[in-house]
């Protein structure tokens, strides 16, 4: 189980005082803290062997050679993936815009059909918005029900003929867990392809992308105590094979002569440039250091903490928006006739950090008729003891507005 104790010790942002009062992070769907070893590792890099990748041949580039491979077969032993299948990327959102502008702008034609849902967050609606104006094929959307979960339905019939499904596998707004397994067997059973949003998951349980069985799954570094600019597109290996390079430049070529160029094996094909060497090294720490506590341990401790709150947030008459039976611990609610940005704002007095806002997702926005939501998300760090602070600064704001 998790010692909270001993673990924030690994947190020194959590041990200041904000307005006065402990400081509470209730915004960890937005990015989550980075423990004390993830930043220690970025200085290390900097002091001691900050140097280019896969080019020197001199002591410290291979030194940066073999930690950045190393925190890619970090990453991929933790999705239970190959090292080549996984490529770095600067976060989730450039992860969905490489598949878009590589998988997408090669096999999607007019007429097509691309499956979303009402609860993607904008980075997994907008590229393919973009791509659709250039190609014009279809989007179909997953509607969501009144208790947050999505409606499948109608899965197989909006996936007949879809040539993509493209899901998030945990709502940032209403943290909804996505039966994914089941939504992969429906949409290959349907000829589709399908991209998992991971950037709620990976953070919060363990992920085996096999097990999952879609054909790529995308996630953020800076999510899951890792630096942010670093993300991760996973792949099956034959398809990441049969798709042209996003970006081109240095570093993902094999030959370059004056009419064509030829491409680098994976993962460089889908690494142009100097990447994020440090962000990537960070990560692999960051991974070391979840796997050390266990996704099950952080699992479990989370279900805790969201049971707790759903319970006390009862006395206080709130509006949870979406409460579906599988979920993690984000969650929205409205409280009658506040704004969430003065809850915020008194929260914020309080010594607690929340989202006040559409947490871009302005498709639930209008589906639940609000203009914004109040979000507070936990990670394995939060305590029982902030939910009671966040309760009593909550009790505050009702009596203010009273
Ligand atoms: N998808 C989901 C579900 C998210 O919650 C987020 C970030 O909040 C993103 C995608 C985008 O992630 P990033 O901004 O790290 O690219």
């Amino acid at each position: 189980m998790i010692d909270s104790t001993k673990i924030r010790e690994d947190f020194p942002i959590l041990h200041q005082k904000i307005n006065g009062n402990p400081f509470v992070y209730f915004d960890n769907a937005s990015t989550s803290q980075k423990p004390k070893v993830v930043v220690e590792a970025i200085t290390d890099y900097y002091y001691r062997y900050n140097a280019n990748v896969h080019r020197g041949l001199y002591k410290i580039s291979a030194m940066a050679t073999e930690a950045y491979d190393n925190a890619r077969k970090k990453v991929a032993d933790f999705i239970g993936a190959a090292p080549q299948e996984v490529i770095f990327t600067s976060g989730t959102t450039a992860s969905i815009n490489l598949v878009a502008n590589s998988w997408g702008q090669e096999n999607l034609k007019e007429n097509d059909i691309v499956v979303l849902s009402e609860m993607e967050h904008h980075s997994n609606i907008v590229p393919w918005h973009l791509l659709q104006k250039r190609l014009g094929f279809k989007i179909h959307f997953l509607q969501v029900d009144e208790d947050g979960s999505l409606q499948l339905d109608d899965l197989a019939e909006k996936c007949k003929g879809a040539k993509l499904v493209s899901i998030t596998h945990v709502s940032n707004t209403l943290g909804t867990v996505n039966p994914v397994e089941e939504i992969v067997k429906t949409a290959h059973a349907n000829g589709a392809k399908v991209l998992i949003d991971g950037a709620q998951a990976v953070p919060h349980m363990a992920i085996d992308v096999k097990k999952i069985g879609c054909d790529f799954y995308a996630f953020s570094g800076h999510k899951m105590c890792g630096p942010t600019g670093v993300g991760i597109l996973w792949g099956r290996e034959q398809l990441l094979e049969s798709m042209p390079p996003f970006l081109g430049g240095g570093s993902m070529i094999d030959e370059v002569h004056l009419d064509y160029s030829t491409y680098a094996q994976l993962p460089n094909k889908f690494e142009a440039g100097t990447m994020n060497i440090a962000q990537a090294i960070g990560l692999g720490v960051a991974v070391d250091y979840l796997q050390e506590i266990g996704l099950d341990n952080i699992t479990a401790h989370e279900q805790q903490l969201t049971e707790v709150a759903l319970e006390k947030l009862k006395s206080l008459d709130v509006q949870i928006i979406g409460n579906a039976q599988n979920r993690v611990g984000v969650i929205s609610f409205a409280m009658n006739r506040i704004h969430p940005h003065d809850i915020s704002t008194i929260l914020d007095h309080e010594g607690v950090a929340i989202r006040a806002g559409h947490h871009c997702t302005q498709l639930l926005m209008r589906k639940f008729a609000v203009p914004a939501t109040t979000r507070a998300s936990f990670y394995f760090y939060n305590t029982i003891e902030e939910i009671d602070q966040f309760v009593k600064g909550l009790q505050k704001v009702k009596e203010m507005f009273r």
